[in-house]
C-alpha cells in the first residue's frame, strides 16, 4: 500500500509514470527538455500569483513542478532526498538579512 508521506513511494509513482510512457527511450528524460518543462511549470506557478488564482491552483502547479523535479532526479540519476537534506543542513547555517523590505537568507560574501 502506498504511504503518501513517503518520499520513496512518491519517487516510485513518478518512476512508474516514466515507465508507462517509456520516457527513457522517447526523449522524456533528456535534461534540456526537462528544464524547459520545469520552466513552463514555474511560469504557471507565477501566473497563479499574478492572476490571483486560488490556493488549490497554486498547489496543483507546485505539484506539477515537484513531479518534474522527482523525474529529473530519475533522469539524471541522483538522489534528490539526500540532496535535499544536505542542502537543508547547509542553509541552516546561513545568515539572513533584510533587503528592500524582504528577508533574504544567503551566503553574503561582502561581510
Ligand atoms: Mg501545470
Amino acid at each position: 500500500m502506498t504511504d503518501k508521506d513517503s518520499y520513496r513511494d512518491m519517487l516510485a509513482a513518478v518512476q512508474s509514470f516514466h515507465d508507462k510512457h517509456d520516457f527513457k527511450n522517447t526523449g522524456g528524460e533528456e535534461l534540456a527538455y526537462r528544464i524547459a518543462l520545469m520552466t513552463e511549470e514555474l511560469g504557471e506557478i507565477s501566473a497563479c500569483v499574478t492572476k490571483g488564482k486560488n490556493v488549490e491552483s497554486l498547489a496543483e502547479e507546485c505539484a506539477d513542478l515537484m513531479i518534474l523535479l522527482l523525474g529529473t532526479a530519475i533522469a539524471a540519476d541522483f538522489k534528490l532526498d539526500d540532496a535535499f537534506w544536505a542542502k537543508m543542513e547547509k542553509i541552516e547555517q546561513r545568515k539572513s538579512r533584510m533587503i528592500n523590505g524582504r528577508i533574504r537568507v544567503s551566503e553574503f560574501r561582502d561581510t
